[in-house]
């Protein structure tokens, strides 16, 4: 029975090292994936920015072609105010000149705020710029150093799939069928040591009786609270030492 724990266990530690192989790949990923979605949020935000700068400018523009021909109007009315006849037409003419120049101030003012908002704009658009810039250089190292640390990893992990193939080679099918159900339920682990009467998979007690016959490694046991095959952990002095 010994034997098959010892066997049972080497498998375990070997699954391990794979999930932590294939955790470490997920997090590389995740990691470049939210770096990625950064640098799509800063250009959003650019081209968002620039297109609001772009239609100040188009309104500007416009404001601007409206205040000339304003102007030109005003002109036109004042040469009129010469030769009028009447009061009244003089009045209304007064009246027409005293709006467009109240019209133009409004097209003024507003071209003032755009100029402002436009200047306030481009700032933090400089800004973000900057940052996105940082951000992608960043991406790219990143995307470098994961290209790298992934075939590594990948090597890595195809060599431990051949132990694992190794280590469950000498198991019988049932007990490797067990094994797989069981770290299939248990977050991976199907194998754990229980130490001082304590399962280290769940951390319950195990019954007195069950800890005893663990000592003894004479039958494969498992927990009674979470079901993991279980073997006697020595003391830490023990396996330090
Ligand atoms: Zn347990």
């Amino acid at each position: 029975m010994e034997e098959v724990i010892k066997n049972l266990v080497a498998l375990q530690a070997v699954d391990l090292e794979i999930r932590k192989i294939d955790e470490e790949l997920a997090t590389a990923s995740d990691d470049l994936d939210s770096m990625r979605a950064r640098v799509i949020g800063h250009k959003e935000a650019i081209a968002e920015a620039t297109a609001r700068i772009e239609e100040g400018e188009a309104r500007r523009k416009e404001l601007e072609v409206a205040v000339e021909e304003s102007q030109g109007m005003v002109k036109d009315r004042q040469n009129k105010l010469m030769s009028v006849q009447t009061n009244r037409e003089y009045q209304s003419l007064l009246k027409e000149i005293d709006d467009a120049k109240a019209a133009n101030k409004e097209r003024d003012d507003e071209v003032v705020r755009i100029l402002e908002e436009a200047e306030y704009i481009q700032a933090k658009l400089d800004e973000r710029k900057e940052v996105c810039a940082r951000e992608e250089e960043e991406l790219a190292a990143a995307e470098k150093e994961a290209a790298t640390r992934e075939k590594k990893l990948n090597t890595a992990r195809r060599k431990i799939v051949k132990e694992r193939t190794v280590a469950a080679g000498k198991l019988d099918d049932g007990r490797l069928r067990r094994y797989e159900r069981i770290r299939e339920k248990r977050e991976g682990v199907a194998v754990v040591g229980v130490r001082d009467g304590v399962c280290f998979g769940c951390y319950m007690n195990v019954p007195p009786q069950m800890y005893n016959n663990l000592l003894k490694s004479e039958a494969l046991l498992s927990c009674p609270t979470c079901n993991r095959m279980i073997y006697h952990l020595p003391e830490p002095e023990t396996v330090e030492g």
